[in-house]
């Protein structure tokens, strides 16, 4: 009998996935100083932040860029270049929207269905190339 993944795990295997394809598509240097890394030396960092937003904003493209260890942990995002990143790269509406997404999204839950998908998109994406 196939055994049946707990969210918890699906979480974790759609975060290995999705902060390699954020890592890759910004090429490994951090948006907020410019530093370039390799492997494990560059996060993927929220700008909304992990820990008060749901999966749906928590996995969302525009809402996670590469950053370096010491911007992403030692500055905690490094936020006052982050938000000024975001405003020059997608505009002031589209960080206002992110914003408004986190309030309205607050305590909303995803599906197990939800991660499948989303595990799905990366895998092809990471095989397709970024
Ligand atoms: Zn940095």
């Amino acid at each position: 009998m196939k055994k049946v993944k707990t969210i918890r795990q699906l979480r974790k295997i759609l975060w290995k996935l999705f902060s390699l394809y954020i890592r890759t598509r910004d090429k490994f240097t951090c948006v907020t100083c410019g530093k370039k890394a390799t492997g494990s030396g560059m996060h993927a960092g929220h700008f909304i932040t992990g820990a008060t937003c749901t999966a749906s904003l928590y996995f969302f493209e525009t809402n996670v860029h590469s950053q370096c260890f010491h911007c992403n942990i030692n500055l905690s995002g490094n936020w006052v270049m982050y938000e000024s990143f975001m405003k020059e790269r997608y505009g002031q509406k589209h960080v206002d929207d992110l914003k408004l997404r986190r309030t309205r999204e607050m305590g909303m839950k995803v599906t197990s269905e939800w991660y499948d998908a989303k595990i799905i998109e990366y895998t092809n994406k990471l095989s397709t190339g970024v």
